[in-house]
């Protein structure tokens, strides 16, 4: 199956998928290729480039006998990059909300041993103290010795504090 940049005598590009080259020509020559936008039957094979992944992983079969390359197929629905600079931000914006939701929900599930964080993380992690949901302050320092030791902890952010805990 080959995948092939088309586009027709207006300028509009689209997909067609063929069996081999020779089965494009030989569509092509029948009138059997139309564009899809216009409906006019004067279908050119793109230029290569290089394709871009915007949309969903299309099914690919390549011909073992074929040692022509697929020609690199841009979407005709691809969004165009100031749109996909919006939405890569809005995603990001997702992102830090439900992260700081779920440092929210840390905080409201967990008791606050302020500074005795380290120690008490650590003591639980050795299992001489009994688990439960802490929070509290480490130092960078304490944060990296616990991490050492294998110690789950993550680094909450919370504004109304105006700083970072590490929990
Ligand atoms: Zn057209």
């Amino acid at each position: 199956m080959k995948v092939l940049d088309l586009y027709c005598s207006q300028g509009h590009v689209f997909e067609g998928w063929f069996g081999s080259e020779k089965d494009f020509q030989q569509q092509r020559s029948a009138g059997f290729l139309q564009c899809p936008l216009c409906g006019c039957v004067h279908i050119e094979k793109g230029l290569s480039a290089p394709r871009l992944n915007l949309g969903a992983a299309k099914p690919k079969a390549e011909p073992a006998h074929s040692t022509r390359q697929q020609a690199p197929v841009s979407p005709p629905s691809a969004p165009p990059l100031p749109a996909l600079a919006t939405e890569q931000h809005a995603n990001l914006r997702a992102l830090q909300a439900a992260w700081m939701k779920a440092s929210r929900v840390a905080v409201k599930n967990s008791e606050d041993v302020g500074a005795h964080f380290a120690e008490q993380a650590l003591q639980m992690h050795r299992g001489e103290l009994e688990e439960k949901p802490i929070r509290g302050q480490a130092s960078l320092e304490q944060a990296r010795e616990l991490l050492e030791e294998g110690v789950a902890i993550m680094p909450l952010m919370l504004p109304k504090d105006g700083g970072e805990n590490l929990q």
